[in-house]
């Protein structure tokens, strides 16, 4: 099949541009190397939800992250995602500090973001007492949100596929032939897809794919984030954003709620040769235990579950790459270092409308057909909660995971989705099976055997 557009890479940014064009008369293919979607960059961050105000100023990246905030807000409940409003907070003890903090607030203001304001810190410390002492002041944004970092990629990929789009998982480009009508696209196996027009959104290998076509406009230089995770106790402490002053070359390491229930403190910034390299080292996770001691000591009494790392898609330049080579049907979406997540939508809309007037009989369709992810909040309800639910099917009054308390129900459903887990990780970010205290100890074997006859039901 001749496609119109082939979109290599489905990490949230290539997922989300999938599903916008996915509204016109198009065929669309996404092709991702790995088996599963926002298994490399998108499956490691923060999760924030930003209104951009910390963006750099009149950037494209500014004006895309505020835009995909906007349509986070209203797009994302109807998919079954949820967003929490939970405010952030950039912290200042010193004088030194105090003056950057109150630049900052001035700079936002005038930017439109009105709803930014500058803390007393003795207000903060009587809301926020689990703070160092001698807060001088913060800047408070009270719109800054907290959403699900897993299920975002999966709603915005499902959408996609529900609406038209093809999706190839394992499919990883090696070769890409110019034709006079557009591109081959080949991987390692030999098997081979032809587009009218290209898009790469290979974060951290973007790089290489622009290779293939003959491209070297950027490189990429990863960026590695190491974080604490800490257990849902520190919650009943700690639930809002909080930042350090910034200095020229970072925005330092945050102390934030998670969307399931947890405390986060990150991530560093280390420059990395391998964009596989997503180890924690001893150094790195000193840093963020300095971190939090100097901004919430308090906080020291929890237990840590569990590290991680991510890595951010940087490149060696400072803007976002969005490169559209129309006229010769390649274009780039590259260099989404740190704000991918709440610019998904932006960044989609703007490659959206830069494409679809390159075809003239792509007409935009009448009618949607929707999806709706599971709800994995931990605010929200869960099955494990609902009696009537449990009642009509007793699978969700079977805790698997006890931790997470993820029910039977909620494994097999994953399984049975259109677009199944295929891997023991890739189950885990759609339910939160093993993401507890345990991580998997005491129930992740029977969560393999939930996993191993659901891939065997697939396959028969
Ligand atoms: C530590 C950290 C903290 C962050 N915090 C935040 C935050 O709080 N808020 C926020 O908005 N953003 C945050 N981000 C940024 C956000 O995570 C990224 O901007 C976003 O994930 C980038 O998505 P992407 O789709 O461009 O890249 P990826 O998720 O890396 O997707 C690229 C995809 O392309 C595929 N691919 C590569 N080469 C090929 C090929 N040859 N063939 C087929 N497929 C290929 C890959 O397998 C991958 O799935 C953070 C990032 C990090 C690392």
């Amino acid at each position: 099949m001749q496609f119109d557009i082939a979109i290599i890479g489905a990490g949230v940014v290539g997922t989300a541009i999938a599903r916008d064009l996915s509204r016109f008369d198009l065929r669309v293919i996404l092709l991702e190397a790995r088996a599963d979607f926002g298994d490399e960059s998108s499956k490691g961050n923060s999760a924030l939800m930003t209104a951009g105000f910390d963006t750099p100023r009149g950037t494209l990246e500014r004006q895309l992250v505020t835009r995909g905030f906007i349509r986070y807000q209203t797009e994302a409940p109807a998919m079954g995602l949820p967003i929490r409003r939970v405010g952030a907070l950039t912290l200042a003890w010193s004088d030194e500090q105090r003056a950057i903090v109150e630049h900052e607030v001035a700079g936002a203001r005038a930017d439109g973001f009105s709803s930014v304001t500058l803390l007393d810190g003795a207000d903060v410390l009587r809301r926020w007492p689990h703070f160092s002492p001698g807060i001088q002041c913060a800047m408070w944004a009270p719109e800054e949100c907290i959403a699900d970092p897993f299920s975002t990629p999966y709603a915005y990929v499902l959408d996609a596929v529900a609406n038209g789009v093809v999706y190839r998982p394992s499919f990883a480009v090696k070769r890409a032939d110019r034709l006079t009508n557009g591109w081959r696209l080949e991987e390692a196996k030999g098997q081979a897809v032809t587009s009218r027009l290209v898009v790469n959104s290979g974060g951290l290998r973007a790089d290489k794919v622009e290779g293939l076509a003959g491209y070297s406009d950027f490189v990429v230089r990863p960026r590695r984030g190491q974080y604490l995770v800490l257990d849902k106790a520190a919650r009943s402490l700690h639930d809002v954003i909080a930042l350090p002053t910034p200095t020229p070359t970072t925005r330092g390491i945050l102390i934030a709620p998670t969307i399931f229930g947890n405390v986060i403190v990150g991530p560093t910034a280390e420059e990395v040769s391998d964009p596989d390299d997503r180890r924690t080292t001893p150094e790195g996770l000193a840093k963020l235990r300095e971190a939090m001691h100097r901004m919430a000591p308090a906080l020291e009494q929890f237990p840590v579950n569990t590290v991680f790392s991510g890595m951010r898609p940087a490149t060696d330049r400072s803007e976002y790459q969005i490169i559209p080579r129309l006229s010769e049907r390649w274009v780039t979406v590259a260099g989404i270092r740190s704000t991918g997540f709440s610019g998904a939508l932006g960044i989609a809309e703007h490659v959206a409308s830069l494409l679809v007037p390159l075809f003239v009989d792509a007409r935009r369709k009448t009618t949607t057909n929707a999806i709706v992810v599971p709800d994995l909040a931990e605010t929200s309800q869960r099955p494990w909660q609902d009696n009537a639910r449990i009642e009509a099917d007793p699978r969700y009054g079977e805790i698997i995971c006890h931790c997470e308390r993820v029910t039977r129900g909620e494994i097999e459903n994953a399984m049975a989705s259109r677009i199944p887990p295929r891997t023991l990780k890739a189950l885990k970010r759609r339910t939160r099976a093993m993401f507890g205290r345990c991580q998997g100890f005491y129930c992740g074997a029977r969560i393999d055997a939930i996993f191993n006859s659901g891939r065997n039901s697939e396959h028969t």
